[in-house]
């Protein structure tokens, strides 16, 4: 028999970034003929599903293989809802095709799926988004966790009931759990009371912390620990990482800063779903006893490495790299 697959449930959204590069932003009433339109599928709990499937299979084991786990000894399940609209069975089969299982995907009936309306100015650059939430903030009451599940992974794209009843839903089942939450709002205490792993970009520590404009990643994570997280992770951009876990806070020891790669930078769209894909991976393969212990300075090194590929590459999801690609 081979052994059980350790489980991820991504809780989260998924949307379909519908992209218009225009001259220039048309005025009202006007009809402008635009340079190009792309289509995209996106939403942070999508984004961070491929980053799991990805980084825990080869692109041959994710196309190839039949199995449960659908290549790979990581199991990948996305958790959240759709649309019955013309962009669900493609959504759907783009995220198979890397690996992820979607039943825990709800196709609503007569529901619009999420969508962001993006204009890029092509001259400045400069964006427009109209975000549309659609079928993610009717993803449903009760247990969206699932049964056998080693780690749950949540962002802040759902409606923040959902994501603190499952919290909590997880907790009790003794499941571990990461929170991305991005965008960022204020959380209750509730949501951090034995919280697993704590990973935010600067702007999101700041927010949660309540510290404008924070210099000492040392005295945010202090913040976290007293309301109850076990491990703080806080992504830097070009700057790195900085971690901490509460065992070596409470013995007066500092957090540790990993620096990025210097590498060349195309794009930085996905780096931070990279991060988090390659850590819950990393988080998941030791809490189902694949992996020997959790090493946080190896795992958080890791990730530091497959976010700085992810970079050096354009678009969202396309840019997130297979586990071969990541040097080990
Ligand atoms: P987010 O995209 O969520 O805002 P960050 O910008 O902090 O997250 O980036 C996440 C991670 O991506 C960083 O911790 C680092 O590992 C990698 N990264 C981001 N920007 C760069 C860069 N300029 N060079 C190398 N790695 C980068």
């Amino acid at each position: 028999m081979p052994p059980k697959p350790a489980v991820i449930s991504v809780i989260g959204s998924l949307n379909v970034d519908l992209v218009t590069r225009t001259p220039r932003i048309p005025v009202a009433g006007e009809t402008l003929t635009s340079d190009s339109f792309t289509m995209g599928f996106g939403g942070k709990g999508a984004n961070q599903a491929v980053a799991c499937a990805r980084l825990s299979r080869t692109k041959a084991q994710a196309t190839t293989s039949l199995s449960a786990a659908c290549g790979g000894d990581v199991e990948v399940r996305m958790v959240g809802a759709l649309g019955d609209d013309a962009f669900a069975g493609g959504f759907l089969e783009s995220l198979k095709k890397d690996g992820v299982r979607v039943e825990g995907v709800r196709v609503l009936e007569g529901r619009q799926s999420g969508t962001a309306t993006i204009l890029v100015e092509s001259g400045s650059g400069q964006n427009r988004i109209l975000f549309c939430p659609g079928a993610n903030y009717e993803v449903g009451d009760g247990d969206l966790v699932g049964e056998e599940v080693d780690v749950v992974l949540f962002q802040l794209e759902l409606p923040v009931d959902v994501v603190l009843r499952n919290m909590r839903t997880a907790r009790d089942k003794g499941v571990e759990t990461i929170i991305n939450p991005a965008p960022a709002i204020p959380l209750p205490e509730e949501a951090y009371k034995g919280l697993g792993h704590l990973i935010v970009n600067e702007t999101e520590a700041s927010i949660l912390s309540g510290i404008e404009n924070p210099t000492d990643w040392n005295e945010v994570a202090a913040i976290f620990f007293k309301r109850g997280v076990n491990n703080v992770i806080i992504t830097l951009g070009g700057d790195g990482v900085f971690y901490h876990t509460a065992q070596r806070h409470s013995e007066s020891q500092p957090g540790k800063v990993v620096l990025a790669n210097k590498v060349p930078v195309v794009d930085t769209t996905a780096a931070g779903d990279t991060f988090v894909g390659a850590y819950t991976v990393a988080v998941a393969r030791s809490k189902a006893g694949l992996d020997t212990e959790f090493d946080l300075d190896a795992v958080v090194a890791y990730a530091n490495r497959a976010a700085s590929l992810t970079v050096q590459r354009a678009g969202a999801q396309s840019s997130i790299p297979w586990v071969d690609e990541v040097p080990a």
